[in-house]
């Protein structure tokens, strides 16, 4: 099954790929997660990206399709996987689509999360992620905090703020965000492959509320 997160930063993209992960057992691939270690290991990639992500651009779409056309060539997601934060623009997605065909695949299922625009911010510059690489598990210390403040729940690791979760980078990647990304919704709508869902502490709805919401209809559906 081939799973795509799409939504703004700061929706609970991380929040819901990684439950599924766990509860369907389909690997999890964040584009950003292979950046930020690309970033850590200092390699010329890494340079490359951190050129762009420090200052809340996308990383160039030729750049960021080779990543992921290679990440599914690994055995581990031959029969499945949930991309997270990939594809981000239309040509992504219409290279993603391309790489799909050749292996008779095709995206199955959109995860489009909303968040009214004013919690977003309030929710970046709050998230903390466990420092752990083998963990990345996703905090908020105002919705989600950790039982002990600055540590892991899961693996006792020290809690970090990312390096592009301050408020004028987080403006940015919001604006990246409506202009290149958003127009994905409408590409998913015309495949018929997209299930949104709104994740808002006004309805009190988070993101593992709505990762059970999406394991019970795939359960369903296979049913
Ligand atoms: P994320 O962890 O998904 O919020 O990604 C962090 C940053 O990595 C983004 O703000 C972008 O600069 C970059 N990035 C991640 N995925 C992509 C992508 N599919 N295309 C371009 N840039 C990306």
């Amino acid at each position: 099954m081939i799973i795509i997160m799409l939504g703004a930063p700061g929706t609970g993209k991380g929040t819901v790929a990684t439950i599924l992960q766990d509860k369907l057992n389909i690997k999890q691939v964040s584009t950003g997660d292979i950046f930020r270690k690309e970033i850590k290991e200092q390699t010329e990639l890494g340079k490359l990206a951190d050129s762009y992500i420090s200052k809340g651009q996308l990383v160039p779409d030729d750049v960021t399709v080779n990543i992921v056309k290679e990440r599914l060539e690994q055995d581990d997601v031959k029969n499945g996987i949930i991309l997270d934060g990939f594809p981000r623009t239309i040509v992504q997605a219409q290279e993603l689509d391309k790489i799909l065909e050749k292996e008779n695949k095709k995206v199955d299922l959109v995860i489009n999360l909303t968040t009214p625009d004013e919690e977003i911010i309030e929710r970046i510059v709050n998230r903390r992620v466990c420092s752990n690489p083998e963990c990345k598990t996703i905090y908020n210390t105002l919705l989600n905090p950790p039982k002990i403040e600055g540590i892991c729940d899961k693996c006792g690791s020290k809690l970090i703020t990312r390096d592009d979760d301050n408020e004028e980078t987080v403006k940015r990647r919001l604006k990246n965000y409506f202009e290149l990304t958003s127009p994905l919704i409408e590409y998913y709508e015309k495949q018929g492959n997209i299930y949104t869902a709104l994740v808002s502490k006004t309805i009190n709805k988070l993101g593992k509320d709505v990762a059970e919401e999406i394991i019970e209809n795939i359960r369903r559906s296979m049913n």
